[in-house]
């Protein structure tokens, strides 16, 4: 199977949730940021991109399941929902307020190892987004636990991380067994991307959460001295952080868990990882164990994340292995 129309149609509705982003963001103004029950910032741009997105898939995918972040239940308020509907007017114009809480309620399925299902995270990197830093829309194709295709748009990611005059705004996207691949969002210019050719960890760098609470940065300090990197930090937010790593711009992603009983999502890792698995790297668990993406909607098998060139994978998990024991 050659995933091409999953890809068109994954890409387009990123590209269009995207653009819904990049607007909201720009008149970013309080009233349209609350509190979740698990107080991470959400905005009407999470919601309205989550609709989107889902909309986009149903056209062409009826049938197809979608385990999404957001739930309409949180959406106490309707002020809040007239901004929603305000904002989406361009992009589903004629759709009712009925139609669209109904919509981002598709997203609920509970995932799994049966059959397929896509999986999104409509605004990844909430705070990042908040701040007007870096966000990303992250959509996924799972069958039968293992994730297939990836596509991750990235507003605020000019296509070089060290040339800001570089095109603002980059879509990732990989298909299983076919290379990843990067061009500038709405754009056509596609280049195929790969990981860093780093073999010695002295010469590596990585990437982490600028959020301490989401991956220590103390433990990654630690980590940082045992490999002899010396590079400072690439502070990101979201998996915009995956598309650093397959384009070589950082050889290491560290995800090191701040809690214990806290479970990876699957949305927030399953675009991610297939981009930099096609472009040549590895990501695993903490201990090297291959993430589970059968479960559910959580990685509930695996502890932290730890993404590398692939080169340099034995040596980051030996290293974050004594760290964190
Ligand atoms: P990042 O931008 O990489 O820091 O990650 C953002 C994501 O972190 C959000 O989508 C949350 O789902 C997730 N998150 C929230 N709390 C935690 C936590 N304690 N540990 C790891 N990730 C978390
Ligand atoms: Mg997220």
């Amino acid at each position: 199977m050659n995933y091409k129309s999953e890809l068109q149609t994954a890409i387009n509705a990123v590209e269009k949730a995207s653009a819904l982003c990049k607007a909201v963001q720009a008149n970013l103004v309080s009233e349209e940021s609350m509190q979740k029950k698990d107080k991470s910032p959400v905005t009407v741009a999470d919601f309205g991109a989550q609709a989107i997105v889902i909309h986009e898939l149903k056209k062409t995918f009826p049938n197809d399941p979608i385990v999404a972040e957001e739930d309409a239940k949180e959406l106490g308020s309707d002020p809040l929902l007239e901004r929603i509907m305000e904002h989406l007017d361009s992009h589903l114009p004629g759709l009712s307020e009925e139609e669209i809480v109904a919509t981002i309620n598709m997203g609920g399925h509970d995932g799994g190892k049966e059959g397929r299902f896509w999986t999104l995270d409509p605004i990844d990197g909430t705070k990042g987004f908040l701040r007007k830093q870096q966000y990303a829309v992250a959509l996924a194709l799972i069958e039968n636990g293992e994730v297939v295709l990836g596509v991750l748009g990235c507003p605020n990611l000019s296509t070089s991380l060290y040339n800001s005059n570089q095109n603002l705004g980059t879509l990732l996207y990989a298909v299983k067994g076919q290379g990843a691949f990067m061009k500038p969002i709405d754009g056509s210019d596609e280049i195929s991307v790969s990981v860093s050719g780093v073999e010695s960890t002295s010469k590596a760098n990585f990437c982490e959460s600028v959020e301490s609470g989401h991956s220590s940065h103390d433990a990654s300090a630690k980590i940082a001295e045992i490999l002899n990197v010396t590079a400072e930090p690439v502070r990101i937010d979201s998996q915009c952080k995956y598309g650093v790593l397959s384009r070589g711009e950082a050889s290491i992603y560290l995800r090191l868990p701040t809690r214990k009983d806290y479970e990876e999502k699957i949305w927030d890792h399953a675009a991610g990882f297939i981009v930099v698995k096609e472009a040549g790297g590895e990501v695993t668990d903490c201990i090297g164990d291959k993430l589970d993406f059968s479960l559910g909607r959580t990685l509930k098998n695996n502890k932290g994340i730890i993404g590398t060139n692939g080169k340099i994978h034995e040596e980051v998990i030996k290293a974050v292995k004594e760290v964190l024991n």
